[in-house]
């Protein structure tokens, strides 16, 4: 068969099929909501896709809004990984100024309505090219929830919903369109309780053991530890519970820490100094302490094979153009940025919003200090990745700019373009198209030899909802 004249046909029916997507997009972005609480999106897109004729397994791994969407039978089983969670407090209009849709309410400022929604675009496309062309083989689309506090496609992997894939694609909303070389690091997220004794705090103190005064000195122990971590390393924290008056000596309180490094291993490590610093801390302050974890995501692992056939896919996709408005609404946008932000941004290219694409191997190795649960299916199936170009250079994500950006048309471009990449790659897949599968999974087997793929979350955790 022509295979690039297939292609051709396949982003017609693309197309031809935008406008629905692009309105299934909108309606998530309209109806943000945070971690675990994913109804609108997951129900929206599992109805679409039974629609469609894909058989649905929902509720995973204890997540009411996690699923599966399956088409097809047989090897070889190709994975869509979707997200649509939204982040607290960035709830925005669609205008280059600050402006709320809700005071202080969820909005989509890591795009995940685009996310998922170009993995639904896809894979109802890879259905129609399966059914024309009489493919063999498996498409899915798992729908993950909870991406924003790196655990749901942990519960998911815990199923071992990822077991019996060939390998599986994603994409990233970004500013720009480029294949995702570079590593995310691995992070655990671990909360530290405390108990002491309450006491009336001006009248009897000596009576007192301060809860508070643990969590103050752990976090001034971890602040001391920092010399003494590898480069790239983060720990950060919140104090979730401080006490509930001055003049009561306070007998609980917690403290939320995120530890990140470039490795599974090297976050253990510190994992394990931290835990003695907490346990230093409660023989301090005569306290306990216990702890729970409630993710643990490894790092992710590129794999150049697939990465290369994305690259290879983004070219063929249909190009990237904007109209003068959105040219304007992203100079407007780009204006109430940090200048130093934009400023070292913008020295990679002249365009504010990038339509060419790059496929850079000098980032290969380096590590993106940010962190993601697509690390854990990377390490159980060959992951290809690439971002797309949904906001204007400049623009970080997890900010009221980014949400702006994607809920315009600037957002939902740059997610068609990530639909028919995927869909052109994934057809790519199912052909084995130059052996190109079997050697995304020789890569992978050789890269993982060493380290089969163990849960990080201990066994009794179960997710549930962020604990204010
Ligand atoms: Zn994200």
């Amino acid at each position: 068969m022509d295979v690039r004249m297939r292609k051709q046909t396949i982003l017609q029916w693309l197309k031809s099929g935008q406008s629905e997507f692009t309105a299934m997009a909108k309606h998530i972005w309209e109806n943000p909501q945070v971690a675990y609480e994913e109804t609108y999106a997951s129900e929206l897109q599992s109805l679409k896709l039974k629609e469609e004729g894909f058989r649905i397994q929902p509720s995973i791994g204890g997540m009411s809004t996690a699923f599966v969407a399956e088409y097809g039978y047989g090897k070889p089983i190709i994975g869509i990984l979707g997200e649509y969670d939204a982040l607290p407090g960035l709830s925005q209009v669609v205008k280059p100024v600050q402006e709320q849709v809700e005071k202080n309410g969820p909005g989509h400022g890591c795009g995940h309505n685009l996310l998922g929604t170009a993995g639904v675009e896809a894979v109802v496309a890879l259905k129609k090219v399966m059914e024309e062309y009489n493919l063999s083989g498996t498409i899915r689309y798992y729908g993950c929830p909870a991406e924003e506090v790196l655990s749901g496609k942990t519960f998911m992997a815990r199923e071992g919903v990822f077991d019996d894939l060939d390998c599986a694609l994603t994409w990233h909303p970004w500013t720009s369109n480029m294949v995702l070389n570079m590593s995310m690091q691995a992070i655990v997220s671990i909360r530290f309780h405390f108990e002491g004794i309450p006491a009336h705090a001006a009248s009897a103190p000596h009576a007192g053991r301060s809860a508070l005064d643990a969590v103050e000195l752990m976090n001034v122990g971890t602040n001391f530890l920092r010399e003494h971590l590898l480069d790239g390393s983060r720990i950060h924290y919140v104090i979730t519970n401080g006490g509930l008056a001055p003049n009561i000596v306070p007998e609980h309180a917690s403290v939320w820490y995120y530890l990140r490094a470039a490795t599974k291993e090297q976050v253990e490590d510190i994992l394990g100094r931290v835990e003695k610093i907490a346990q230093g801390a409660a023989l301090m302050t005569e306290t306990e302490v216990r702890s729970e974890i409630d993710a643990f995501a490894y790092d992710t692992l590129p794999n150049d094979v697939l990465n290369d056939l994305m690259f290879e896919n983004m070219k063929l996709a249909n190009p990237l153009e904007y109209t003068v408005e959105e040219e304007n609404f992203a100079r407007e946008l780009v204006k109430t940025v940090d200048t130093t932000i934009v400023k070292s941004a913008q020295r990679l290219t002249d365009e504010l919003l990038p339509t060419n694409y790059q496929n850079d191997k000098l980032t290969k190795g380096k590590v993106l200090t940010g962190s993601t649960d697509v690390g854990d299916v990377s390490w159980i199936t060959p992951v290809g990745s690439i971002m797309a170009t949904c906001a204007p250079v400049g623009i970080q994500l997890h900010t009221w700019q980014a949400t702006a950006s994607f809920g315009s048309s600037i957002g939902f471009k740059g997610m068609h373009f990530a639909a028919q990449t995927m869909a052109l790659s994934a057809f790519d897949l199912l052909l084995n198209k130059n052996q190109v599968l079997d050697r995304a999974k020789e890569e992978f087997r050789s890269s993982t030899r060493e380290k089969p793929y163990v849960v990080g979350i201990p066994e009794n955790v179960q997710p549930s909802p962020v604990k204010k």
